[in-house]
């Protein structure tokens, strides 16, 4: 660790929008942000090149099947895992505090859904990943356990395609209880007429680009005031397919009628890259996103991230060692090459 605090210059940072030339201060804590170098006293420090980005976020990963520490080289500094053992997981986020070679993690636990319904039946999740809500009662004493166990978000199976699917009295008596405990949901929605299942419900967060059926532009209308995870690419790995293109398809509408994209790739799931996932990427620039909105869907989400100002990060950032592409450069190309630093790797890199 660096003795005190540790200075450093870099080019070009991204924290939400893009800053000019500035000053990063490490520090035990984390990383921070100063204004532009000073001319007559920057000269001095050492120099970082390359980007400087706020961490990195994959909004949607299992990491009970991948090797977390190969995250970092792969640029991803956050992860927000999707179901697990919840007991198993709830170990996680504090292995992200105390280990820099893992990523920051949240967790969502199990996913709450009916008996005998996804993913009871699913060949990745363990048995204990599935929560069965048969009741009001239930549905509350298991968001409350979820949150007990360190829960960011409460997730919701709500899959037709595999099984049962809770009705709408048990979906809107999980959004409750979500709600009472101050956590959003985030449902998996898969099978015919399952998003408007969804949102009749309230659920607006979805772990999944809907890939089951082109959504009527009611449905996307009222999508669009919540939150899609794209995992465009566990769909064929990118070489086409008949949900991939739905799915882009939604997406693109989604994003034009005003909703929320993030980055997510269901890591774990089938042969996806550890790491920055250029594929995924190449999917959300066909549904429209450019380098900005990239960045912006690559960034953690602020309601899961209350009290970042955008200045002051965790001990992990997403750094690529060259400049921003030009408007006709290659973007997905670009950030799959970034790497984490933490206040320990910081110094490596200079020059
Ligand atoms: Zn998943």
């Amino acid at each position: 660790m660096t003795p005190e605090a540790l200075l450093v210059t870099v080019d070009h940072v991204w924290s939400g929008r893009w800053r000019g030339p500035s000053v990063v201060r490490a520090t035990r804590e984390g990383l921070h942000l100063f204004g532009s170098p000073d001319p007559a006293t920057s000269a001095a420090l050492p120099h970082l090149p390359g980007t400087l980005l706020s961490p990195f976020t994959d909004s949607h990963v299992h990491l009970g099947l991948v090797d977390p520490t190969q995250l970092g080289p792969g640029g991803i500094a956050r992860v927000l895992d999707l179901g697990w053992d919840p007991d198993e997981a709830s170990l996680w986020p504090e292995h992200g505090r105390m280990d820099d070679a893992w990523p920051e993690v949240q967790v969502a636990g199990g996913l709450l859904g009916a008996p005998g319904g996804y993913p009871s039946r699913a060949g990745w999740a363990p048995a204990t990943a599935a929560v069965p809500i048969t009741s009001t009662v239930d549905a509350h004493r298991e968001v409350r356990r979820m949150r007990d166990l360190g829960a960011s978000v409460i997730k919701v199976a709500l899959n037709g395609d595999v099984g049962p699917v809770l009705d709408r009295v048990l979906l809107e008596a999980i959004a409750e209880a979500a709600d009472d405990v101050q956590l959003l949901t985030v449902a998996h929605v898969q099978g015919l007429g399952q998003v408007r299942r969804a949102l009749d419900a309230g659920l607006l967060r979805f772990a999944h680009t809907p890939f089951s059926e082109v959504l009527t532009d009611d449905l996307v209308d009222r999508a669009a005031d919540g939150t899609w995870i794209s995992t465009l690419d566990i769909h064929g790995h990118g070489r086409g397919g008949a949900e991939h293109e739905i799915a882009v398809t939604n997406l693109t509408r989604f994003r034009a009628a005003g909703g929320h994209v993030l980055y997510g790739t269901d890591l774990g799931n089938g042969d996806l890259p550890v790491g920055v996932n250029e594929r995924e990427l190449r999917a959300l620039q066909r549904a429209g996103l450019g380098l900005d909105e990239l960045l912006r869907a690559l960034g953690s989400d602020d309601t899961l991230d209350a009290g970042s100002d955008g200045r002051h990060w965790s001990r992990r950032a997403s750094w690529i060692p060259t400049a921003p592409p030009g408007p006709d450069g290659d973007a997905p190309a670009w950030l799959a090459t970034a790497s984490v630093l933490t206040p320990d790797t910081l110094l490596e890199k200079t020059r």
